[in-house]
């Protein structure tokens, strides 16, 4: 049995704890919200004073918390994890934060005589409950190898990137294709409905032509065509448009620190960021489509 401690019991980290509870390992949890390791606590998971409580003793410590300062904060003197862990501990950082905060967590941690991952995941809460997230892992391969079992038992695909930070770069250029994709399939809905294409047709052809992509044939920003998706259900999440603005920004700067043109990319972050604040930060991401619509009013 091996011994996790699970800092960051949230939306995310709540119900992952509780798939490695129910798979059989002993998880020490830890959260600042007292009602997050209530509700952890009644899947199994076993809950602690802090963070560096969790730590102690654990073969592997996981942590999913909201940005790359959380990490570092709970790693180092704050939070005490590093310190508190047995040397040689493998470190999991599932939290998606920017490349070069989760570079600096990895070494802080061999710095401290630990092994280091950064394995951020897509999938939601609805793939986190499910325990059928992909995972994206930056970090030697050795340590990879030693975190696959505790993976499975949270996700269904589990992708090794390369070195430390690579799975942070993967999952912001994959959600970066993600958003443009979501935005090009909401105009040409929003032209074809303009020009009298119903949205059954055009999604007909589309999904089995050349337009055919997961923002399209899963998430489709219509409802009807594909009845599991948000819009279907006045748009609730999903992932929500909140979650993609912080994306786009990790991606952002990203593009300028490495200075490479995603001009679309970049576009599709201000579009986010305006929908946001105009009312859509706690919708499905998709629901951008009633901006463009609206837009579209003449
Ligand atoms: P959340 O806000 O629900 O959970 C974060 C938890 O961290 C909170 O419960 C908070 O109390 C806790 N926390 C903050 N600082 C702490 C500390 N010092 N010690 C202990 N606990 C602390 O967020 P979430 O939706 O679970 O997301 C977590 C991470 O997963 C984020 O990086 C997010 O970008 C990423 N993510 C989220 C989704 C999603 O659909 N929600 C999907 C993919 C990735």
């Amino acid at each position: 049995m091996t011994v996790i401690g699970f800092i960051g019991l949230g939306n995310m980290g709540g119900p992952m704890s509780a798939n490695l509870a129910q798979a059989g390992h002993r998880v020490r949890g830890f959260d600042l919200s007292a009602e997050a390791v209530a509700t952890a606590a009644e899947a199994g998971v076993e809950a602690v004073a802090s963070g560096a409580e969790a730590a102690t003793g654990a073969d592997i410590v996981v942590t999913m918390l909201p940005s790359g300062s959380h990490v570092l904060d709970c790693y180092g003197t704050n939070g005490g994890l590093l310190a508190a862990a047995s040397p040689d501990t493998l470190f999991v950082d599932c939290s998606t934060i920017d490349v070069a905060h989760a570079r600096e967590a990895a070494q802080m941690a061999r710095a401290a005589g630990h092994r280091a991952l950064d394995a951020p995941v897509s999938g939601g809460v609805v793939g986190a409950t499910a325990g059928t997230l992909a995972f994206m892992v930056g970090g030697p391969e050795g340590d990879f190898a030693a975190a696959g079992p505790l993976l499975e038992a949270m996700g269904r695909r589990v992708v090794h990137c390369g070195e430390s930070g690579a799975g942070q770069v993967a999952k912001m250029c994959n959600n970066m294709i993600l958003a443009a994709s979501t935005i090009a399939v909401s105009e040409a809905f929003v032209l074809g409905e303009k020009l009298g294409l119903s949205h059954q047709a055009l999604y007909d052809v589309a999904a089995n032509a050349s337009g055919q992509c997961w923002s399209l044939s899963v998430n489709c920003p219509v409802p009807g065509p594909v009845p599991t998706s948000p819009a279907n259900n006045d748009y609730r999440p999903g992932f929500a448009t909140q979650l993609m603005i912080k994306d786009l920004g990790l991606a952002r700067a990203a593009a300028e620190a490495a200075g490479v043109d995603a001009a679309i990319g970049l576009h599709a972050a201000r579009m986010y960021e305006e929908f946001g604040a105009a009312g859509g930060i706690g919708r499905d991401f998709s629901a951008i489509i009633t901006a463009i619509r609206d837009r579209s009013e003449s």
